[in-house]
């Protein structure tokens, strides 16, 4: 991977987003980053990773479930690097509820941020991407776009159409030097898993403690949470020449939970 190559990572103010977002400043790539959080700790995390990586880094707080405002970052990172090279849609929320309590308004936050948002990011960083003859997309998907859990309708519908999009993407530009692919994690302690462990408890009637070992790594062989920085890694690779070949996957990165 050339070095002056230029990223946006949606959702890259926290967890595995900022996780990616850190690998690929270190391997010298310039990032917009992206997501909500307290200006002053963003500003901090922004400028360290410029400074630390040598790197221009910028910052847009567009709202994912907005089209427009998805536009307006393609746009403002565009106007910045000159060119988006790479864009890694992981912005994504979560919600725990059996289907007759879910609420319809969760669906929908759900299915725009971690589905739709994918769509409109993709759309506009295709063409110039074809123009370049370059390109790499990357879909934060989860396990749970390949096997389901009880509680989680949305979530994964959600990222089951994901692996849709990945595929469908994928054979659209295969001859233009673009891969298209989705990174299938298992759980990562992050504030998306720890905020669900008390709706897991509740849903399930059993202890937060009892859903950390027998629901989150009951699943995962290994019984270790993967790291950010092992899906940063992933996600590197995945922009290199080595994985040229590598496109329309869905690559599981599980401790072995969907092998069972
Ligand atoms: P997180 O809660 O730590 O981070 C989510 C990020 O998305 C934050 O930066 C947040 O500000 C941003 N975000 C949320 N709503 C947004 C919106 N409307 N517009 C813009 N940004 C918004 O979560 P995470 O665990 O790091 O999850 C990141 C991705 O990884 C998600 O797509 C998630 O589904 C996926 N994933 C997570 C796990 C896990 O175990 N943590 C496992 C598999 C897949």
């Amino acid at each position: 991977m050339t070095t002056n190559r230029s990223v946006i990572v949606t959702g890259s103010t926290s967890g595995i987003g900022l996780g990616m977002a850190t690998a690929f400043a270190r391997q010298g790539l310039n990032v917009m980053l992206n997501g909500f959080g307290d200006a002053g700790e963003i500003e901090v995390v922004r400028s360290r990773l410029a400074s630390e990586n040598r790197v221009d880094v910028g910052y847009h707080g567009a709202d994912m479930t907005k089209p427009e405002e998805i536009g307006a970052l393609f746009r403002a990172a565009e106007d910045k690097f000159g060119a988006v090279d790479i864009v890694v849609n992981n912005a994504g929320i979560q919600f725990v509820a059996p289907i007759e309590e879910f609420p319809p308004e969760k669906w929908d936050a759900i299915i725009a941020i971690n589905l739709s948002s994918a769509f409109h990011l993709i759309r506009h960083a295709i063409p110039g991407m074809k123009q370049r003859g370059w390109g790499r997309v990357i879909n934060l998907c989860s396990a749970h776009g390949l096997v389901a859990s009880p509680f989680k309708t949305a979530y994964v519908a959600a990222k089951h159409g994901i692996v849709g999009l990945t595929k469908t993407v994928a054979l659209e530009v295969a001859q233009n030097g673009i891969t298209v692919n989705a990174i299938c994690p298992g759980y990562v302690l992050t504030p998306l898993v720890e905020k669900q462990i008390p709706d897991q408890a509740k849903s399930r009637g059993i202890s937060e403690e009892a859903v950390k070992r027998d629901v989150l790594l009951g699943a995962q062989p290994t019984k270790q949470f993967v790291t950010t920085e092992q899906i940063g890694a992933l996600a590197v690779f995945l922009c290199s020449d080595a994985a040229a070949s590598i496109t329309g996957a869905a690559l599981p990165i599980d401790g072995g939970w969907t092998a069972q």
